[in-house]
């Protein structure tokens, strides 16, 4: 007899946690305590003490959490106000601001910063440890976390979210049960938030279940983060230094830009955004990080450094327009998921808390009516609408569309923005898919060819993908099903490969997709090595024919990210 599935009933049920959820349960947990003190004197009906949990696929918290990151400190400030006396790993305050417009080998310092990008007094931040901390403090609020319970489907009853089904464990690579196999937990909620970060694969299946969450929106677009942490010789940049650019390495068709952000003891964050919308099928986004390292400007500061971790995240850019509706019958959308992000200040931590804060205050009201359907829970479309989310999201409304004909049109846009209130060339511009926009190799190059030879790496300040891989602590249990399904893999030996050149061997950041020869019929196709994954989410957004499903592994596999 196979062991029978748990059932764990909670009051509130937050996946993933990332800043929205931390920050959304421990403002409900604070919420409902004041309100039961204050109803002692005031003869209201108290709320029962609550069961709050939060599931997390990664291994701790903190594991899969990746960013820049300069956080604006505002909902942390509301939500904790001591919290610098209480512990909050802060890297160091924003000093100064700096933009640079990158050429191949020289760099023009912007005049001046724009308000945008304007951080000084936010605080440089490591995502995975701020996580950590907020977890320590949602705990300490009563609030459950459990690690290594990658929630994956989404429990429906008569149309209302009824809670998640967790991931299986102990299923062999051909799919057969192990002796310490497990089914999945069903967790059941009267309400689940959805905070999964980018692209979330719960998400994703509320999207295209219910259609109308997105109804009138533009489609979400990405774009793809690719990281390292270095410890560099000593007096090259300060803690709370920022430094962005733009243009090289990338070409005026691409979007996206790069990020210097000095942290304490002698440690930097740099990366690259690419745009995941690009139109080059030979595009790779992390051998285009590698040679924006050779830039001179990087190559000064990491020339003799080391470098001590490595990941890679997408991110929502597609701003206001791409914000879905934000709830429906017992459950509700947060932060990345809900493609909160302001793509003009490259920020969405800031803006996940307040939505998880928000979340919480509309539960709140819930639990006081018992009521959890749409009519209720769409207080916080309501909360969120009213507030200075929306109010930044609208003031960068057409940002990432005015990039779609390219950097100086991008550019152009973006100036008549700051007088018209975030308009820009147009009130509302349209966006597209992005793996709608790249283009077949006969298309982008006007002749079919095959893609250019691997770039080489020297080893110590540029890396391939696998040196790389390994400052990322990813590991997965290799028997297991591949978590990456490839819904038609015909498509990849008969089309893909001709009409793409298999991108998903570039566009991947971690060297999962190999392009092979059958060894007994000869035939091209296509190697998943699934323990490589870092959980970026590249794969299923920027797919062309979109037959990549990025589904969940068994719990705790995935990146142990460290500084990200
Ligand atoms: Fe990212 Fe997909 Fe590669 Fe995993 S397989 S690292 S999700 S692109």
């Amino acid at each position: 007899m196979p062991p029978e599935r748990e059932v764990l009933e909670v009051d509130v049920l937050f996946v993933g946690a990332g800043p929205a959820s931390l920050a959304g349960s421990i403002h409900l947990a604070k919420k409902i305590k004041a309100h039961n003190e204050s109803a002692e004197s005031t003869g209201a009906k108290k709320i029962e003490e609550p069961f709050i949990g939060i599931i997390e696929k990664g291994a701790e918290v903190g594991a899969h959490s990746l960013s820049g990151a300069v956080l604006d400190p505002k909902p942390l400030r509301d939500l904790i106000p001591d919290h610098k006396e209480k512990g909050c790993p802060i890297e160091a305050e924003v000093s100064k601001d700096e933009l640079y417009f990158l050429t191949n080998k020289g760099k023009i310092k912007a005049p001046v910063t724009p308000p945008p990008l304007k951080n000084h007094g936010y605080y440089v931040v490591s995502l995975g440890d701020l996580t950590k901390w907020l977890a320590e403090q949602a705990e300490a609020e009563g609030v459950e976390v459990f690690p290594t319970f990658p929630g994956t489907e989404v429990l429906e009853e008569n149309g209302k979210v009824i809670g998640i089904r967790t991931q299986d464990k102990g299923i062999d690579k051909e799919g057969n049960h192990k002796p310490n196999y497990q089914p999945g937990a069903d967790f059941t909620a009267p309400v689940t938030v959805f905070a999964e970060g980018t692209r979330g694969s719960l998400a994703k299946q509320l999207f295209t279940k219910h259609p109308e969450l997105m109804k009138d929106r533009n489609p979400m677009v990405y774009g793809l983060g690719v990281k390292e942490v270095w410890k560099i010789p000593p007096g090259r940049i300060k803690p709370g230094e920022v430094i962005h650019t733009m243009n090289y390495p990338l070409n005026t068709d691409t979007y996206g830009g790069g990020w210097i952000y000095g942290m304490k003891d002698d440690h930097i964050s740099i990366g690259l955004v690419v745009g995941l919308d690009y139109k080059d099928p030979f595009l790779d986004p992390h051998a285009k990080f590698q040679e924006w390292k050779e830039h001179p400007l990087l190559h000064g500061l990491i020339d003799g450094g080391e470098m001590v971790s490595y990941g890679a995240k997408t991110m929502p850019l597609g701003g206001y327009f791409s914000v879905p509706q934000l709830s429906m019958d017992g459950a509700i959308l947060c932060g990345d998921t809900a493609s909160m992000l302001n793509p003009m200040r490259l920020k969405g931590i800031h803006t996940a808390m307040q939505s998880g804060i928000y979340a919480a205050d509309a539960i709140f009201e819930a639990m006081l009516s018992g009521d959890y359907s749409r009519a209720s829970l769409e207080k916080y479309d309501a909360l969120v609408e009213q507030s200075w989310i929306t109010s930044e999201l609208k003031s960068s409304r057409n940002f990432h569309q005015g990039f779609e004909n390219g950097l100086w049109s991008g550019l152009i846009n973006t100036s008549l923005s700051f007088l018209n209130g975030g308009a820009g060339l147009k009130n509302r511009m349209a966006a597209k898919a992005g793996h709608e926009r790249m283009e077949t190799i006969q298309e982008y190059y006007g002749a079919q060819k095959a893609p250019p030879a691997a770039k080489q790496f020297d080893g110590k300040l540029t890396f391939d993908k696998l040196t790389d891989l390994f400052k990322s602590g990813t590991e997965h249990l290799e028997d297991q099903p591949a978590h990456l399904k490839i819904l038609e893999p015909d498509i990849c030996s008969n089309r893909c490969t001709i009409e793409y050149g298999n991108p998903c061997e570039r566009f991947c950041p971690a060297n999962v997709y190999i392009w092979e020869q059958d060894a007994n019929d000869g035939k091209g196709k296509v190697r998943i090595d699934f323990a490589n994954c870092v959980h970026c989410k590249t794969c299923d957004i920027m797919d062309p024919y979109q037959i990549i499903n990025w589904t969940t592994p068994e719990g705790g596999g995935g990146p142990q990210y460290e500084k990200l």
